[in-house]
């Protein structure tokens, strides 16, 4: 076990010396969790083969799901990476810095456990000051998955770092919640036309409003358990997000879920089992279960996004036996959201008929 250091810092203004600090970690292939615009991650210098091994064992991640690799600067991008389509090109330069993923053919200086042994490897520049103060400072390319344990839901506070990682990792930089909430949406350019492997804080329709044709990997929509070819995205095949509590995904017309839930809340109860609903604005007083929360307004799926993972280990807090979360329409943000409550619910989806 060891110390933990917690360095609270500015989100816009980053002071120097803190970062200096934690970069000093870095370098000596430490292990420093801080804030992006998406959710915390767990720092570690990506071209150090035994700092990214570090970096699985603290968060018990399986070694064949990847993290990805931050960088701070365009020009930092060409030598991880055997070619930039011009695709790529056009999204770095609309959407970077941001929460696009973009995966590309890996050079040969990456060490092979950074991309789990894969030819590809996935690189992203974050719109965070301190995380960009951060791999500035460090003079290396950041591999960062979130910084939770492997299958919790990630961390959109420096406090659900601790709660996760406290004892396990050198330093936590707490900047205050994240913005976005959900992780970034990770493309994959190595095939025509480009594939979202994983949907995140830019939208399907954002990136076809660049590029045009822009394919979703089946899994990536999440609607049920599918086999996954290893080669693709490792990190589809495990287990995500989960809560402690049994989650159920109730999808459908809002009307008909409303009804479905209130159906499922009463059997819940009647079985003596302390039930939570995962509600929005529009619906959270309609349900009599034991915990309502919500996570906002429908009409406002950003700040559904920015509450989901908070939400969901305030769940935990609560010891409820069962939750029962809402669907959201999957347009825009939304499909992120989904991707996140079908995976944190193993699947249990529930599809609500009037
Ligand atoms: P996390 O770091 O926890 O946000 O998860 C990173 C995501 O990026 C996981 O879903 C990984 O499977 C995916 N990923 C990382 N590297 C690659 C890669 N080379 N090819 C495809 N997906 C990747
Ligand atoms: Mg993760």
């Amino acid at each position: 076990m060891k110390k933990t250091l917690v360095f609270k810092v500015s989100p816009k203004n980053p002071d120097v010396k803190i970062i200096r600090e934690a970069a000093d970690i870095i370098r000596k292939g430490g292990l420093v969790a801080f804030p992006t615009e998406t959710v915390y991650g767990l720092g570690a210098d990506a071209l150090n083969a035994e700092a990214v091994l570090a970096l699985f064992k603290a968060k018990r991640r399986p070694l064949d799901n990847p993290p990805i690799v931050h960088v701070g600067r365009f020009e930092d991008v060409y030598k991880l990476v055997r070619e930039i389509p011009a695709k790529a090109d056009i999204l770095m330069k609309t959407f970077w810095p941001g929460p696009l993923t973009l995966v590309f053919k890996r050079s040969s200086i990456v060490p092979n456990v950074t991309v789990a042994g894969l030819d590809t490897i996935a690189v992203r520049m974050p719109k965070h000051n301190v995380a960009l103060a951060l791999i500035r400072e460090s003079g290396c390319p950041i591999a960062a998955p979130s910084a939770n344990l492997a299958g919790r839901p990630s961390p959109t506070a420096a406090e659900h770092v601790l709660e996760d990682l406290d004892g396990r990792i050198d330093a936590v930089l707490d900047a205050g919640p994240t913005r976005i909430g959900v992780e970034s949406t990770v493309l994959d350019m190595t095939v025509h036309p480009p594939q979202i492997l994983r949907p995140g804080g830019t939208p399907l329709e954002a990136l076809e409003g660049i590029v045009g044709k822009v394919e979703l990997h089946p899994v990536a929509v999440a609607e049920k358990r599918l086999p996954v070819e290893r080669a693709r995205s490792p990190g589809m095949k495990h287990r995500h997000y989960a809560p402690k509590a049994k989650l159920i995904v109730v999808e459908g017309e809002l009307s008909a879920v409303v009804k479905k839930i209130t159906e499922l809340v009463k059997r819940y109860r009647e079985q003596n089992m302390k039930v939570g609903v995962l509600a929005t604005d529009e619906t959270a007083n309609l349900y009599g279960a034991d915990v309502v929360k919500s996570l906002g307004s429908r009409s406002h799926l950003d700040v559904v996004a920015r509450n989901l993972f908070r939400l969901l280990r305030e769940f935990d807090v609560e010891g409820v036996n069962i939750i029962i979360a809402e669907g959201v329409p999957t347009q825009g943000l939304g499909l992120a959201i989904m991707n996140r409550l079908r995976k944190a619910s193993g699947y249990r989806i529930v599809k609500a008929r009037i």
